[in-house]
């Protein structure tokens, strides 16, 4: 009995693959190498103790898919394959409704022919737009989403949701991420962002190293307690040990649960780059300049429902997210190019 994580060799998913690992249970790992570097799978095999089994594999390819589920007995998928660079799904709306839309209705359909009832599945906590106050609860309406990404999520949130009203056996997980950073502790894995990181913790590393001048800092002018943006930062590691929580969840449950993955504080970005500098000793440049557009001011989980549901809360601090994710920069300067 395994379970299937589609995007094992992402950020999230290789951590994942390592916890489930750890946590006794049989891993089988997919990926197409979209965003990810083939290095990564020695890298989760010497972290788990035992060699990976991996298959390079499309999610919109049914019968790939389909091998895999002949070859192995998948008791549940987590899934996280799909593409996620807000910007680009402006321009290539149509290629990211095709991968993330398509491709999960292509992994449920096998799922299906295979009697496969359980997934925990990659939502965001962008799904909650701009006009809920944090902290945010599952409740919530969902907003209204800014971009093709943040509606890719939540059409297969719908797509999940309608699956488990029509089988009563079946159990989907959505989990909604704030905003994931760190890496594993070991330094052998972490992001590793193509280009210029959008994302406030890789461009921070990037200074750190050396490969960019200076952070910029969108805005100062929002009414926090520094005036920069607040965020509920989770460490990968956290974030890996609810999806081990979550899959247990579903493996004994059935019907469609919404779940928070965050840890409930919230750091401004000014936060953050003093507690980069004060832990890693090094100092970060930073200019202010004008906000960024679609930025909110605070965007924070309501984690209680984690809690209860999974029994599940994050452990990590802000320090150890900054210690962790230079450790892996420090050591990966050009990520898993290096070698
Ligand atoms: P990632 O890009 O590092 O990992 C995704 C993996 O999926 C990559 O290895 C990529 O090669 C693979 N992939 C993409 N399309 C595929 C396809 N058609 N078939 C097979 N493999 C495919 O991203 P991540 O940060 O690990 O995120 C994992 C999931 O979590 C994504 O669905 C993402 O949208 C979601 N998410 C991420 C964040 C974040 O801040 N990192 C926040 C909220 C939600
Ligand atoms: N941010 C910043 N400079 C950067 C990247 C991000 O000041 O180069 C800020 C951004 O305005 C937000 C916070 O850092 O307040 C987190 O941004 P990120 O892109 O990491 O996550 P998201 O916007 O998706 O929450």
């Amino acid at each position: 009995m395994a379970i299937l994580i589609t995007g094992g060799c992402g950020y999230i998913g290789s951590h994942t693959c390592i916890e489930l690992c750890k946590a006794g249970y049989e891993v089988v790992a997919l990926d197409n190498f979209h965003n990810a570097k083939p290095k990564v799978i020695e890298r989760i095999s010497a972290l788990s103790g035992k060699p990976l089994t991996f298959y390079t594999c499309d999610i919109r390819d049914a019968r790939g898919l389909s091998a895999i589920f002949e070859a192995h007995t998948v008791e549940a998928v987590i899934h996280f394959a799909g593409w996620k660079a807000v910007g680009e799904s402006t321009v290539l709306p149509l290629e990211y409704y095709e991968n993330n839309v398509s491709g999960t209705v292509t992994l449920l359909k096998v799922m299906r022919k295979f009697g496969c009832k359980r997934i925990v599945f990659s939502s965001s906590a962008t799904v909650y737009g701009e006009e809920n106050p944090s902290p945010l609860t599952e409740d919530m309406p969902v907003g209204k989403v800014a971009n093709p990404y943040a509606r890719t999520k939540l059409f297969n949130e719908h797509v999940i949701e309608d699956v488990c009203a029509a089988d009563p056996d079946f159990c989907g997980m959505l989990l909604r991420y704030f905003n994931p950073i760190g890496a594993h502790e070991s330094g052998t894995i972490g992001e590793d962002p193509n280009g210029i990181p959008n994302n406030l913790m890789p461009y921070i590393a990037q200074v750190a190293v050396g490969k960019l001048p200076y952070l910029q800092v969108f805005g100062n002018d929002y009414p926090t307690h520094d005036g920069t943006g607040i965020r509920d930062y989770i460490h990968v590691v956290d974030l890996a040990r609810g999806h081990v929580a979550a899959v247990a969840y579903a493996l004994s449950h059935t019907g469609a649960q919404v779940v928070n993955l965050g840890t409930g504080v919230g750091y401004s970005v000014l936060d953050v780059v003093t507690a980069f500098e004060r832990v890693n000793q090094i100092p970060i440049p930073y200019k202010i300049v004008p906000r960024r557009e679609g930025d909110v001011t605070i965007y924070l989980a309501d984690p209680t429902k984690a809690k209860e549901l999974l029994g599940w809360q994050a452990e990590h601090s802000l320090e150890d997210m900054c210690r962790d994710t230079w450790r892996w920069q420090q050591r990966n300067p050009n990520g898993y190019d290096d070698e």
